[in-house]
């Protein structure tokens, strides 16, 4: 069965296909046979599109920017056309499954995409403008390339949906409530891949297991899963609550928003400052990337930079070793408050959950920053979770990194969002096919 997945991000395209043999899912992530990706930040009025197959093949090219459907058209034709083709034709492809950002309270599982479905996303975008529009031109353009293919939507909320209204409910006014005001929780596909992931590494029933996932990426979120169920998240209503990330605050106190507004600031300036010019990015100015904030912190010769311009009697050596003291304080601030913000919404899980059992921590971050998993953990000591720092420090991938007398088990997973999506088209068609069959 070939399965084609799409990923829509807010300025980026993301695509695999997986090709799955015989009638049983692999253990492991298999590697997709092609992946091509959209970036539309790359340069104005023009996308980059990079596309590379398990054969080998690469290929980066620019395509016009014009519009989001015209970009997956030509992403799309690499399937079956130049260097990159890996298929005979369109319809050869089985079933393509896409990520949808918002399901709202009425999709709580995957479900296969009718005009009802897409009416739905399209009603939706009011509360994910910047994703399930894109998600819904991802669909249209599908329609228009392979006519009546099989499509299926995996929504980021539905891992959530479960969560009990004690913390899915704001304490605003109760017509919030009616007003389908709460919290609805985001990165719900990789929540759900990790805790599946963390069972199997562990080999003990999830059904036995109070888990932590800590998907820390350019938008980060925790997940608090018992049973198998996700009972509370840090992101809300938008995925702007919760933890402090790239270039999004994270929760603030909704006061400073009132105030902003008394004080003139327009809806739009809001909306920027809240969700591209805060995070990392914000505090540091530095960048949204914890890699460059982490460096501007270790850059810091800064204080002594100034020292020597002063004492040259150089004062723009002067002015740039400040400059540079100023930017390295700010960074290490950002990298405080990121943490703070962290192990103190990790308590608030750990409270919802009355325990834990696992710890996760995925996505570029939390799979790639040793620093920050030691940091975080550190305040855990008290529980017995015990990091193993060497293991920490090599970054493995789906592994332990806590002690073997831990009493929490730490893992490192790679998330696996896109084959979580594939799985959902494979048990979606496998249903299919054993409801056919009893029909029969
Ligand atoms: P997205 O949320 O856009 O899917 P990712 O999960 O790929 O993004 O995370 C991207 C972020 O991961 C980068 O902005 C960077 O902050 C962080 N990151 C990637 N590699 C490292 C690393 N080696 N050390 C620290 N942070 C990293």
């Amino acid at each position: 069965m070939k399965i084609l997945v799409l990923n829509a991000g807010s300025s980026s395209q993301k695509s695999c296909l997986y090709e799955l043999e015989g009638d049983q899912l692999p253990d492991h992530p298999p590697t997709p046979r092609w992946q091509a990706q959209i970036d539309w930040t790359h340069r104005s009025g023009m996308a980059e599109l990079k596309v590379k197959t398990a054969a080998g093949q690469v290929l980066q090219t620019e395509i016009s920017a014009s519009d989001r459907e015209q970009g997956i058209t030509d992403l799309l034709a690499t399937l079956w056309q130049g260097s990159t083709q890996v298929i005979d034709r369109p319809s050869d492809i089985d079933i393509i499954g896409h990520r949808v950002v918002h399901g709202g309270q009425t999709y709580r599982d995957s479900t296969w995409i009718t005009a009802e479905v897409k009416g739905a996303i399209a009603d939706l975008a009011a509360l994910a403008p910047a994703h399930n529009p894109a998600n819904l031109q991802g669909i249209e353009a599908i329609e228009a390339v392979l006519g009546t293919v099989q499509q299926v939507a995996v929504f980021d909320t539905a891992f959530h949906a479960q969560i009990p209204d004690a913390a899915a409910i704001y304490p605003g006014p109760y017509e919030w409530v009616k007003q389908g005001i709460r919290r609805y929780g985001f990165h719900g596909i990789s929540h759900q891949y990790c805790m599946g992931r963390a069972a199997q590494l562990l080999n003990r029933p999830v059904e036995q297991l109070r888990i932590i996932t800590c998907h820390l990426g350019n938008g980060c979120s925790l997940a608090a899963i018992r049973n198998g169920q996700c009972i509370d998240t840090t992101m809300g209503f938008t995925p702007l609550d919760g933890l402090m990330m790239g270039t999004r605050s994270g929760a603030v106190d909704p006061g400073i928003l009132l105030h902003l507004l008394r004080q003139g600031c327009s809806v739009a300036d809001l909306d920027y400052q809240l969700n591209k010019a805060s995070g990392l990015q914000g505090i540091s100015g530095v960048s949204n990337d914890m890699r460059q904030v982490m460096a501007a912190v270790a850059k810091d010769g800064a204080k002594d930079g100034a020292k020597d311009g002063a004492e040259d009697g150089a004062k723009d050596g002067a002015k740039d070793g400040e400059a540079a003291g100023e930017q390295a304080s700010r960074a290490q601030l950002a990298l405080d408050i990121y943490v703070h913000r962290l192990r103190s919404s990790i308590g608030a899980m750990l409270a919802s959950l009355g325990g834990l059992d696992v710890l996760v921590f995925t996505a570029g971050v939390g799979e790639h920053s040793a620093w920050v998993r030691a940091a975080a953990c550190e305040a855990f000591q008290f529980l017995g979770l015990q990091l193993d720092l060497v293991r920490n420090a090599e970054n493995p991938e789906d592994q332990l990194i806590s002690t073997p007398d831990s009493t929490v088990s730490v893992l490192v997973i790679h998330t696996e969002e896109d084959w979580a999506i594939a799985r959902e088209c494979w048990r979606l068609s496998a249903e299919k096919g054993s409801l056919a069959s009893t029909d029969a």
